[in-house]
């Protein structure tokens, strides 16, 4: 059990997972510090250490005490003012407590006391175990989904990279799936870092519930089909800015002038965003939060905008935060520096006639302050009321106590304003503070506005389809395309058909009911048998986010679970060869597929002698085609790449169950043309 805290957006949630699952889930949530209980001896326990040498840290251990049951929920308890966990859906024993009051107790004693508070932590939440389809860590680094093995070996020094091909051309992203999602010269991308981050989160955990991917479909089909309310959202999106990230800064009194303004006027947008989905059923749930907050936050938006500048400054050591005319005490003190000038101008040409001095000028500077300055020349003729200040080259500065008297009074003036305007600032942020829960609200349905708006304008730029999601576990796919590839190449990628697994019924335009769930591909080195399965795994994952697809049509069966085997990756498993590597993870994925997963396996079997290579990979694939008596229909779809001919042979041993692709090549004169079909 272990409780996870983004202390820069407030996101506060519970999750359970076997310790294994824990170490992929908190580096998908890219954890940077993990707490434990520590032993006598201020070691990890046994269980932990693993999942420390995962993520790469070295932890920080915390008393025992803090994760006993008591005190953790009276710390939770305590910090969210409640008297029972039932408000927030928990039952008071849930077992992941413990660590939520563990992390209370560390944000407790680490947070710069006094004026920070926990007020913008989110109340814990839990994450729903079941609903996604799953992706373990090497998955998500083989499929290249977040960054490519390009990229990530360039972070960690010493790690091979085998890989598709990353791109060159920034238009077209890092050459990663979220890359292609990433705003560009063509593409506006999301547009705001909610979004942005949400997409990432959405990519590493597919929906793997019928009901609510078929919702996703239908917003992101509203954005396609009425481009004009996408226009909208897109223009009322443009001006929201990281308002969560902007809302934990205020909580821990760390926001800047340009924070609270910048809040503003993202919480301005509230109506314009209402506006843009009022007339979408499948965007119910959104313009209801919307609606929900607006009565809070439009009025705050306003005074927002109406106290302050609007180019504020980037701290409030010198003030000019507050407009003038909203306090009448700022105004005031205000008043005596505009002032100053007049009354200097006026002083000064009173002590050039008192004393005929036509040089004599009065002056200020930061640092000397007031001043009456007389060239060197004349400063014999210095009446005796003035008192030297400052020797210059040419000149001599005095000051007289008219003059003293003057400067300090501008003086209180300014501190009184400058008190006056942190007092205004100050009370503006505790407004927002107040509001932090509406607020989060507002943050979450922009995320979610924006990431679908994502989807649907890259579904538009690229001619992506809604894939037809079904609960049989079935795969048919016309004219695939590899959603990267498909950009870096423009026009001269070639689609691909597929079909894996038995369909309920036949598809409308004609395509076989019943195929075979495994599918053996063969074809020479560079055909282009890695770009096919993975391209099959990244269009199942987009199709379980929500999104569209690049294909002409598809029709996708439920997956519980994405495994691949594809390229060598060694880096995280030092000390491991290769080839156990592959037989581990192997083994892995023999034990956990389902008849519901999806399985993609590249060249099995390399990293010894040919003949065992071989035996091994025969014996992977019988077993995955459920060679053993087994119903076909219970076998997971699997994408068998490989290089051994001989496994061809299967697809006649077993028929119904193993069918045989080959990337077709055609010799011209003395070259081979790779024709990628
Ligand atoms: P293999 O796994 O068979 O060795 P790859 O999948 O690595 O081959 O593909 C080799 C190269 O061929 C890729 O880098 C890509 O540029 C190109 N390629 C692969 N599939 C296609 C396709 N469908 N259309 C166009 N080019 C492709």
């Amino acid at each position: 059990h272990a409780a996870i805290v983004d202390l820069s957006t407030g996101r506060f949630l519970l999750v359970d997972a076997p310790v294994a699952g824990l170490a992929d889930e908190l580096l998908r949530r890219s954890v940077s510090e993990l707490l434990f209980s520590a032993g006598p001896d201020g070691n990890p326990p046994p269980r932990v250490r693993p999942v420390l040498s995962a993520l790469g840290i070295s932890g920080t251990p915390c008393p025992a005490w803090h994760f006993r049951t008591q005190e953790a929920h009276e710390i939770v308890r305590e910090v969210f003012g409640v008297r029972s966990l039932g408000g927030f859906g928990l039952a008071d024993d849930d077992a992941a407590i413990p660590a939520a009051g563990a992390i209370l107790r560390y944000l407790r004693t680490t947070q710069p006391a006094q004026k920070a508070t926990l007020a913008h932590l989110q109340p814990p939440k839990r994450e729903d175990p079941g609903g996604w389809c799953v992706l373990d860590a090497t998955s998500l680094r083989s499929l290249e989904v977040l960054s490519t093995l390009r990229g990530a070996s360039a972070a960690r020094p010493g790690a091979p990279g085998r890989s598709a091909p990353a791109s060159t051309d920034p238009s077209s992203g890092d050459g990663s799936l979220a890359g292609i999602f990433a705003p560009s010269k063509h593409f506006p991308g999301c547009r705001t870092p909610m979004g942005r981050r949400l997409l990432r989160d959405w990519l590493c955990r597919p929906l793997c519930d019928l009901d609510r991917i078929v919702a996703r479909q239908r917003a992101v089909s509203t954005f396609v089909e009425d481009r004009r309310a996408a226009a909208d959202l897109g223009a009322a999106l443009a001006g929201v800015q990281d308002v969560s990230r902007i809302c934990s800064r205020i909580a821990l009194a760390r926001a800047t002038p340009r924070d609270l303004v910048a809040l503003g006027r993202s919480l301005a947008q509230v109506q314009a965003l209402r506006a843009a989905v009022e007339n979408a059923p499948a965007l119910t749930p959104q313009r209801e939060s919307l609606a929900g907050v607006e009565a809070a936050l439009a009025p705050l938006a306003a005074e927002i905008a109406r106290v302050c500048v609007d180019s504020p400054p980037p701290h409030l050591r010198e003030g000019g935060l507050i407009r003038d005319g909203v306090d009448a005490e700022l105004d005031q003190a205000r008043l005596l520096r505009t002032d100053a000038g007049a009354w200097m101008a006026e002083y000064q040409a009173r002590l050039i006639q008192e004393h005929d001095l036509p040089s004599l000028k009065v002056g200020f500077n930061k640092i000397f302050g007031y001043y009456i300055e007389l060239p060197a020349a004349q400063a014999r003729r210095a009446p005796d009321a003035f008192s030297r200040k400052q020797t210059l080259k040419n000149a001599e500065r005095y000051i007289t106590p008219e003059l003293r008297e003057f400067e300090s009074k501008v003086t209180t003036a300014e501190a009184r304003a400058l008190q006056r305007e942190q007092a205004l600032f100050d009370d503006l942020c505790a407004r927002c503070a107040h509001a932090v829960r509406s607020i989060h609200v507002f943050a979450d349905a922009c995320a979610e506005l924006d990431v679908l708006l994502c989807f649907a304008d890259k579904a538009v730029k690229r001619s992506w389809i809604a894939p037809r999601i079904v609960p049989e576990p079935a795969l048919r796919i016309d004219q695939g395309r590899h959603p990267v590839l498909d950009e870096i190449l423009e026009n001269n990628f070639v689609p691909n058909d597929l079909s894996l697994g038995a369909l309920a019924e036949s598809p409308a335009d004609g395509a076989p009911a019943d195929s075979a769930p495994l599918a053996l591909i063969t074809g020479p080195n560079m055909a282009g048998k890695s770009t096919f399965i993975r391209q099959t795994a990244l269009l199942v994952l987009l199709a379980h986010c929500g999104c569209f697809v690049p294909a002409s049509a598809a029709t996708i069966g439920l997956t519980d679970r994405i495994f691949t085997r594809v390229g060598a990756d060694d880096a995280l498993h030092a000390g491991q060869s290769t080839f156990m590597v592959e037989m581990i993870e192997t083994a892995r994925i023999l034990h956990h597929a389902t008849p519901r997963s999806l399985v993609v396996l590249d060249e099995i079997g390399r990293g010894t002698s040919t003949l065992d290579g071989l035996s091994l990979a025969w014996a992977i694939a019988e077993t995955l085609a459920g060679a053993s008596g087994v119903p076909a229909a219970s076998t997971p779809r699997t994408l068998f790449a490989t290089h051994y001919h001989e496994l061809t042979d299967l697809e006649e041993l077993l028929p119904g169950r193993v069918r045989n692709l080959q990337v077709a090549v055609r010799e011209w004169g003395d070259d081979i043309v790779f024709l990628h079909r």
